[in-house]
C-alpha cells in the first residue's frame, strides 16, 4: 500500500500499532486523513478483518464522507462489517443486538429532544420553556455523569435539586413505558451494560479489536468510558484532536478528557503534525494569531507550504439586511472573477436564527444554497407527521408516536377520546395501542368514539403485518394513499405551503426508496432499521442529500472538520460571536475555539462581515464588531476594500459606527 502521499510524521501515525495513540494537531493538519489511511492500511497490509475495526467520526456526514473514501482505497469483501459511525450510531447497533439484557426490545423508539421535552413537561406539570429546557438539560447531564435517578435524589442539595431529580425519575418510568431512549441513553446504557456485564464487554473487545476516534476533543465523558471499555486492556486506538477545536463543552465535551488519556494509559504514545495542508498562509496566520490569546493546553505549532493567498476581507455593513446583500453580491462577484463554482463556497454563522435572511437574499439573486445544522429535514412537521406512523409500527408501544398518528390527519379521536384511552392504560400499565384492544375500553367510550378509535388500530394492525413482511418503500406509499395525506394537507394550508410541504414528503419517499434498494447492503433494512436510522440524522443534521451545486450555509458548529475554497463568516459582532451569554458567564475561550474552527474551513479566501446596527426584540441597536477580528492582527486583514494598521483599523472602525449612527438617526 502506498504511504507516500502522507508526510512523515503522518505515516508514523498511520503505522504505529504498538498501543494507544493520540494524534495532537492544529485544523487541516490531516488528522481525518490520518484516519481513514490507517483503516486501509489495517485491512490492506495488516490482514484484519473490516468487523474488527470501529472507527468514530463527530457527524453523520463526516461518517458518510469517510465511508466513501475507505471505499475507494479497500476493498468491498475485506471491508465487510466495519463500522464507521458516531458514536451515538455506534451505541444503537450495540443496543440494537443487546437491548434484551437491559429491559428493551430490539424495535425501540428513539426520542427526539422535542418529544423527550414534552415528556418533561408533563411530569413538571409545566409549559414554561425555560424551566423545561434546564430540567432536560439537567437530566443531560446526570445521565452524562452515569447517575441514576436514585443518587440524583440522594445528591440533592435543596428541595429544587430534590424536585428536579424526581423528574427524571418519572421521566425514566416513562420512557421505559414507551419503550423508548432518548440520545444520551445511546451511550450511557451500553456503558451500564458493560458494568452489569463484562461477559458482553469482552465478546465486544474481541470484535473490535482496533478502534479510531476523530475529534477526540469533543468526547464526553461517558463516551470515554465507553472508548475505554471497548479497547479494554489492549487499548489498541488511535485517537485525533486538536485542543483549539474543542467547541461541544456546552453538550459535556470535556477537553480534560484530552489529559485523562495520558492519565488512563500511560503508554499512550503522542504524535504531533505541524504542516497545514487546507489553508493559505494568510488565513492560516490570521487562525494562530487569535488562538494564541487562550491559554494553551499543549504546545503545537502550525505551517503552510501554500502561497500568502488574497487577503482576508473585512466587511462593515449597515444592518443585517444590507449584510445579506452584501454576502450575496460579494459572493457572486467572486464567482464570475475567480470562475469557480457555488459549490466552493460556505457561509458561516453562529446561531440557526441568522440563517432566515441570508436564505432570502441568496433566494432573491438566485443563488443556489442547501443548509446544514439548521433545522433538519426530518424535523419539518410533515415529516414527523409520517414518521410518527413510521415508529408505530415499528414500536406499539411508542405513545407519543400513537398520538401523532392518531390525530393526524384528524380522523375524528379527539382530545376526550385520548384521555379517557390515557388514564385507562395508565391504569393497567398498558401502552395506548394496546389499550385500544381492551375490551373495557368499549365501556368507557360511546360507541360512535369507540369505532373510530377501532378503526384507527385496525388499520394499524394490518401495516404491521405487511410492514415485516414487504419492503419498506410499499408499505410506505400504500400508508400515504390509505391515510389521504395529501387531501388533508391542501385542505389545511394554504397553497404553497402545502405544496412544499407535499414536495418534502415526496422527497421522503424517495429517500426511503433509495435506502431500501441500495444495491451495496447486503440485504435490506427493514422498517425498525430505517426508523431508528431517522431518528440519528435528526440530531445534528439536515438533509442527507445535498444538491450538486450550492452554496452550503451552515452554523459554525456543523462546519468542524469540514472545508471549503472560500467561506464568509457571517455576524463577526460582540454580543453574537463572542455569544452574549458566553461572556457574561466567562466562557469566551470557547467562543474563541469557535471563531479558530469558522476560518480555519477556509482554504484560498476568507470574508468576516457584521452589521452596524441589528434589531433586537423590536428595537435597533448599535452593534460593536467582535473583539476577535483586533486579535487576528492586522497585517493580512482589508478592511471594507483598503488595508489599514491598527491604529487606522480601530479609526477606521469609530468613523464607521458613527456614520451608523448617523444614518440610523436619519432614518428614525
Ligand atoms: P480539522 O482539524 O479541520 O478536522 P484535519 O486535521 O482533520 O482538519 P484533514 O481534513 O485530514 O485535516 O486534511 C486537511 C486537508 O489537507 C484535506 O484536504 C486533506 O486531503 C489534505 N491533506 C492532508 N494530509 C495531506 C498530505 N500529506 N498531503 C497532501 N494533502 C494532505
Ligand atoms: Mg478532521
Amino acid at each position: 500500500m502506498q504511504l507516500s502521499h502522507l508526510n512523515p510524521p503522518q505515516r508514523e501515525a498511520v503505522k504505529y500499532l504498538d498501543g494507544p495513540l493520540l494524534v495532537l494537531a492544529g485544523a487541516g493538519s490531516g488528522k481525518t486523513r490520518v484516519i481513514t489511511q490507517k483503516i486501509a492500511y489495517l485491512i490492506e497490509e495488516c490482514g484484519m478483518q473490516g468487523r474488527n475495526i470501529a472507527a468514530i467520526t463527530f457527524t453523520n456526514k463526516a461518517a458518510r464522507e469517510m465511508q466513501e473514501r475507505v471505499a475507494q482505497l479497500v476493498s468491498g469483501k475485506s471491508a465487510r462489517g466495519l463500522i464507521i459511525s458516531t458514536f451515538h450510531s455506534l451505541g444503537l447497533q450495540l443496543l440494537r443486538q443487546e437491548s434484551r439484557h437491559i429491559g428493551y426490545k430490539p424495535n425501540f423508539s428513539i426520542l427526539d429532544a422535542a418529544d423527550a421535552g414534552k415528556i418533561i413537561s408533563d411530569a413538571l406539570g409545566t409549559t414554561d420553556k425555560q424551566l423545561i429546557r434546564s430540567t432536560q438539560s439537567l437530566i443531560s447531564n446526570w445521565k452524562n455523569a452515569l447517575t441514576d435517578p436514585d443518587h440524583a435524589i440522594l445528591q440533592a442539595t435543596d428541595d429544587a435539586g430534590v424536585h428536579a431529580a424526581k423528574v427524571y425519575r418519572a421521566y425514566q418510568d416513562t420512557l421505559q413505558a414507551y419503550q423508548a431512549l432518548d440520545f444520551d441513553d445511546l451511550i450511557r446504557l451500553p456503558v451500564e451494560l458493560f458494568r452489569q456485564r463484562p461477559d458482553i464487554e469482552s465478546q465486544w473487545q474481541d470484535r473490535l479489536r482496533y478502534l479510531l476516534v476523530d475529534e477526540y476533543q469533543d468526547t464526553n465523558a461517558c463516551q470515554y468510558t465507553l472508548l475505554k471499555q471497548l479497547t479494554g486492556s489492549r487499548g489498541q486506538f488511535t485517537a485525533v484532536g486538536d485542543d483549539d477545536q474543542a467547541i461541544y463543552a456546552w453538550r459535556g465535551a470535556d477537553i480534560e478528557n484530552l489529559k485523562n488519556l495520558q492519565r488512563d494509559f500511560p503508554k499512550l504514545h503522542v504524535i504531533k503534525l505541524e504542516q497545514n495542508y487546507r489553508s493559505s498562509v494568510r488565513i492560516l496566520k490570521a487562525a494562530n494569531t487569535l488562538i494564541a490569546n487562550n491559554p494553551k493546553l499543549f504546545e503545537k505549532t502550525l505551517w503552510s507550504e501554500h502561497g500568502l493567498g488574497e487577503q482576508i476581507q473585512i466587511v462593515s455593513t449597515k444592518d443585517e439586511e444590507h449584510e445579506a446583500e452584501t454576502v450575496a453580491t460579494r459572493l457572486q462577484a467572486h464567482k464570475f472573477e475567480a470562475r469557480t463554482r457555488f459549490a466552493d463556497y460556505a457561509i458561516l454563522y453562529r446561531g440557526n436564527h441568522q440563517a432566515r435572511i441570508l436564505e432570502q437574499a441568496l433566494r432573491n439573486h438566485r443563488i443556489p444554497y442547501v443548509m446544514s445544522g439548521g433545522q433538519s429535514f426530518f424535523d419539518r412537521a410533515e415529516i414527523k407527521d409520517i414518521l410518527s406512523y413510521l415508529r408505530l409500527l415499528a414500536n406499539p408501544d411508542d405513545d407519543p408516536a400513537f398520538i401523532r398518528a392518531a390525530t393526524t390527519p384528524k380522523r375524528g379521536i379527539g382530545n376526550q377520546t385520548l384521555e379517557k384511552l390515557g388514564s385507562y392504560a395508565a391504569e393497567r400499565h398498558l401502552s395506548l395501542f394496546a389499550a385500544v384492544f381492551e375490551t373495557g375500553m368499549e365501556q368507557q367510550l360511546a360507541s360512535k368514539q369507540y369505532d373510530t378509535l377501532h378503526l384507527f388500530g385496525d388499520f394499524i394492525n394490518r401495516l404491521q403485518w405487511r410492514a415485516e413482511r414487504e419492503p419498506a418503500s410499499v408499505v410506505l406509499q400504500d400508508l400515504l394513499t390509505a391515510i389521504d395525506y395529501e387531501t388533508w394537507l391542501f385542505d389545511s394550508e394554504e397553497q404553497r405551503a402545502a405544496e412544499q410541504k407535499w414536495k418534502n414528503v415526496q422527497d421522503f419517499v424517495g429517500w426511503i426508496n433509495r435506502k431500501s434498494d441500495d444495491p451495496e447492503q447486503d440485504k435490506p433494512p427493514t422498517l425498525v432499521e430505517l426508523t431508528q436510522k431517522i431518528a440519528l440524522i435528526t440530531m445534528l443534521e439536515g438533509r442527507e442529500d445535498e444538491e450538486p451545486d450550492a452554496v452550503k450555509l451552515s452554523t459554525l458548529h456543523a462546519s468542524k472538520g469540514l472545508e471549503y475554497p472560500h467561506v464568509f463568516l457571517v455576524g463577526v459582532e460582540e454580543d453574537i460571536l463572542p455569544h452574549r451569554e458566553s461572556v457574561d458567564t466567562g466562557k469566551i475561550e470557547e467562543e474563541r475555539r469557535l471563531m479558530y474552527v469558522g476560518i480555519t474551513r477556509a482554504q484560498r479566501s476568507l470574508t468576516l462581515t457584521y452589521a452596524l446596527k441589528r434589531k433586537r426584540a423590536g428595537e435597533w441597536q448599535v452593534i460593536q464588531p467582535s473583539r476577535f477580528i483586533n486579535e487576528m492582527g492586522s497585517d493580512d486583514l482589508w478592511f471594507a476594500g483598503r488595508p489599514v494598521t491598527d491604529k487606522a483599523a480601530a479609526k477606521a472602525r469609530g468613523t464607521e459606527r458613527l456614520a451608523g449612527l448617523m444614518a440610523m438617526l436619519k432614518k428614525e
